[in-house]
């Protein structure tokens, strides 16, 4: 018999993919853009569709331009604080104790001029630390590197996570991969690890004929230890025989395959397939914000959709607990959620 949304929502959660800047509160969304006089920005009004993705879009890149409405949100310190502090906690309140939060400091500077890098990540972090205390939950940052930008912009990102590597578990490139070949990125992506940061990468996500050569590219150039989406894999078995050659994991984000298009329904999806051929997989919920989702809503998926139950979940999460970037030390807290 099928959990209820509470069961599932109960279980303990470990997300290794997800947007902190798409991962805001709708009712914040809305409070901030008003305050921000957005409603007479954002033609036709300010409304719930022109943020928020719950139907599927025509491909991902329609889902990124919508994104750009989210971006004008993160306009101060103050809203940046805030957005990390409540990101944690609806995540504590889906039962996620552990959460691996990505985002991309270009993103963020792009609509925000007067914001620096320094002072996006030091207001991201005083949210999370304060979320940390508060809910005894274990949150590790990573700083994502935008491929679509020119090689001078990845460049300063990295220096400034290489800079704060003690602050971040890890880095990712992320964004449309269709026409920005990963391996220019290789030697910035070699100074990181040597600099002690951890790798995933977005790859495998949206139907290409390439997208097999972009997750080989990605593991063997850029040293991903895990790979953002990489669902594309399915079609690749040679794909598959290195994630498990190598243990690599995939981070799985089946609500955000669905509203991007890479599948065409819930049924379609590789998950099932992908776990049962031995591939090391992970749920995720990749922008609940945006998708006006939780973690849950990918767990109802895969129960309903996959046949995943208590088994599966707790399997999944042990892959994550294992291949999370989070330090040991912090790691801990992930058992004293059974005790
Ligand atoms: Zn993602």
């Amino acid at each position: 018999m099928n959990m209820t949304l509470p069961q599932l929502r109960s279980v303990p959660k470990i997300d290794l993919h997800r947007h902190l800047d798409c991962s805001m509160r709708w009712s914040t969304v809305t409070e901030i853009a008003q305050t921000l006089g957005m409603d007479l920005e954002i033609p036709p009004a300010l409304s719930r569709d022109s943020f928020l993705v719950t139907e599927p879009m025509k491909n991902l890149e329609s889902v990124l331009k919508k994104f750009l409405q989210t971006q004008k949100v993160l306009a101060s310190e103050e809203i940046l604080t805030r957005l990390a502090y409540e990101a944690c906690e609806d995540a504590f309140n889906d039962h996620v104790m552990m959460l691996e939060l990505r985002y991309a400091p270009t993103f963020i500077l792009d609509g925000h001029s007067q914001l620096t890098f320094e002072k996006i990540h030091q207001s991201f972090a005083k949210g999370i630390a304060l979320a940390e205390k508060k809910w005894g939950m274990a949150v590790g940052l990573i700083g994502i590197i935008q491929r679509n930008k020119p090689l001078e912009e990845a460049q300063k990102v990295m220096n400034f996570l290489i800079d704060h590597q003690n602050e971040y578990v890890g880095v990712d490139l992320a964004d449309n991969e269709d026409g920005f070949d990963p391996k220019p990125f290789a030697p910035l992506f070699q100074i990181a690890r040597k600099a002690g940061l951890r790798v995933t990468i977005h790859s495998g996500e949206s139907p290409s004929s390439f997208a097999g050569q972009w997750m080989l590219d990605s593991i063997e150039h850029l040293g991903a230890e895990r790979i953002g989406h990489g669902v594309q894999s399915i079609y690749h078995p040679h794909v598959i025989e290195v994630l498990k050659a190598k243990g690599i994991p995939l981070e799985i984000c089946p609500l955000s395959n669905w509203l991007t298009q890479a599948f065409p329904s819930f049924e379609d999806h590789p998950l099932k397939n992908l776990f049962e051929a031995g591939v090391l997989v992970t749920l995720n919920s990749d922008d609940p914000g945006i998708f006006g989702s939780t973690l849950t809503d990918d767990y109802d998926i895969a129960q309903k959709y996959h046949g995943f139950g208590p088994n599966e979940f707790k399997k999944i999460n042990q892959i994550a607990f294992q291949n999370s970037f989070i330090p040991a030390s912090k790691k801990k807290i992930w058992e004293n959620v059974f005790t």
